[in-house]
């Protein structure tokens, strides 16, 4: 399948048209943002590691009957997804206090939630992605009652296989951010990535950081912790 006109540019990624409406190519780049895009870098290789990462999580999702927008990997840094409209509303779901948890309602950080918290930001960077609630989602019509009680439940069965399929590689899943979408029937899928931009994975036994905190926080070696996923993955 090949590249078209460009659809969508964002900070992590392209989406291309292609021959087929119903569907489009996602390329990776290696740029690594976080502050809400004040901090910029680049990360070696970022592109391909995320590109084989998420195909690696939305292959098993798949496969426990999750829908998911991946089709297939066509490069090594892009891969064809169903076409679909993203709903703004970023998904977080944690099993472990980190990251905003921390700052804002002072949990201890690595204390391990009893039941998943779940939370939803909304998805405008000139906003700078608020935290918001239910009453907020359905005021703004961002989805409907419907659509929100298929996205909550696809993001909890969504931390369990991940969590359970996790725990085998020795990875500790803190955290993760999800975004789902719409196709023209209206069906819901998962898109967007999932990988250590978009996930907290520490080592079971050490806690050692094993994504993009380590960027945000200067902690080095970020390029070694990306690949460390990906080669437990295809272990
Ligand atoms: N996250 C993301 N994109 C965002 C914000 C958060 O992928 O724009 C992910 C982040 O990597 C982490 C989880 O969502 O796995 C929870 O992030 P948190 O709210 O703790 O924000 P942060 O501390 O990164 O500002």
């Amino acid at each position: 399948m090949e590249k078209k006109e460009l659809m969508y540019e964002g900070k992590a990624k392209i989406v291309y048209k292609t021959a087929d409406e119903d569907k489009v190519i996602v390329k990776f780049k290696d740029v690594a943002t976080a502050f809400d895009g004040k901090k910029k870098g680049e990360i070696k290789e970022k592109g391909l590691l995320n590109t084989a990462i998420s195909a690696i999580f939305f292959e098993l999702l798949e496969e426990k009957g999750i829908p998911t927008h991946y089709l297939e990997l066509i490069a090594a840094d892009e891969m064809l997804a169903r076409k679909v409209e993203i709903i703004p509303i970023e998904v977080v779901v944690r099993n472990i206090a980190a990251g905003s948890l921390v700052r804002r309602l002072g949990f201890p950080e690595g204390e391990v939630m009893e039941k998943p918290i779940l939370e939803f930001y909304y998805k405008d960077d000139a906003l700078g992605d608020p935290l918001m609630n239910e009453y907020h989602i359905f005021g703004k019509k961002l989805a409907t009652a419907e659509e929100l009680k298929i996205i909550k439940k696809m993001a909890f069965d969504i931390n369990e296989v991940l969590l359970a399929y996790l725990k085998e590689k020795g990875i500790d899943l803190v955290d993760f951010k999800l975004e789902f979408g719409r196709d023209k029937e209206g069906r819901i899928y998962l898109a967007d990535e999932i990988s250590p931009d978009t996930c907290r994975f520490w080592d079971s036994e050490t806690k050692e950081v094993l994504d993009k905190d380590r960027f945000r926080k200067d902690m080095g070696k970020i390029e070694d912790a990306y690949r460390e996923i990906l080669a437990r993955l295809q272990a």
